[in-house]
């Protein structure tokens, strides 16, 4: 497990300033969940996060040491995307493997890892199977199982149920509830869904145009917004 710590982060595209000098601090073992508009910066955040996209400005700590220079690789973290890409040529155990067989893992590594990751989704009968025999549910199981046997300190997830219809998304919102007692690793979510929000987040961070707006508890933030923003967005109608 890790703590996770952003001090100062901005981020330009060119001239175009995307994330305005972010502070966040999430401890050990924390569920944060990242809200705001769509284009207010969510996934840039994510990416730098996950090593994807450089940081332009300010300090990223994962776990007590900063690693603005480090590879992805290298920073214990592993990210589950929107559209989870998984290989339709693979099968289930296959795609899930996938990861380990990039790093090089024996036969035996990868058989016990993704057996375990397997048991933690609940997905042992479907190993054999190939994407196309999976519901849009399992699919992202998968990726998420993937995510799983690289054991990382901070899963990093960006919209992981956006593509899902409304009944399975609330199943998989129980489901990443689930994983995260289970697994008790830093999480950082997120969603431009209020209700994937107020629902998983030990905090909630709000954001718009690049900055933070506010954090804290779900409660906190629904019946004490900082500003009309905030309570547009999760506030309690008044
Ligand atoms: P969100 O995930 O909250 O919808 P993004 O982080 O994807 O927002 O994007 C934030 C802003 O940064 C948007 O205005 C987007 O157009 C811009 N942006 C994201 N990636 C790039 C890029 N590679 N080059 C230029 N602009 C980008
Ligand atoms: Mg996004």
């Amino acid at each position: 497990m890790a703590e996770v710590s952003l001090k100062g982060v901005k981020k330009s595209f060119g001239r175009v300033d995307v994330i305005k000098g972010v502070d966040i601090h999430i401890n050990d073992g924390e569920f944060v969940v990242f809200v705001g508009p769509s284009g207010c910066g969510k996934s840039t955040l994510l990416r730098m996060i996950a090593g994807l996209e450089d940081i332009t400005e300010g300090t990223l700590e994962i776990g007590g040491r900063v690693v603005n220079q480090l590879q992805p690789k290298q920073r214990g973290v592993a990210m589950v995307f929107q559209n989870y890409a998984i290989f339709p040529h693979m099968t289930v155990r296959e795609n899930i493997a996938f990861g380990l067989t990039i790093a090089g893992a024996t036969k035996q590594e990868k058989q016990q890892k993704v057996a375990e990751a397997a048991r933690i989704l609940q997905m042992e009968h479907l190993l054999d199977r190939r994407p196309s025999q999976l519901s849009g549910g399992q699919r992202q199981r998968v990726a998420i199982g993937r995510a799983i046997t690289r054991k990382p300190a901070v899963f990093l997830f960006d919209e992981p149920l956006s593509n899902l219809d409304a009944a399975l998304r609330m199943d998989m919102r129980m489901e990443i509830g689930r994983l995260r007692r289970q697994l008790g690793t830093t999480m950082i979510y997120v969603t431009h869904d209020q209700v994937e929000a107020m629902t998983l987040a030990d905090r909630i961070v709000v954001l718009k145009d690049g900055q933070v707006m506010q954090i804290g508890a779900p409660m906190e933030l629904y019946h004490e917004p900082a500003n009309r923003f905030v309570a547009g967005f999760l506030g309690a109608p008044s």
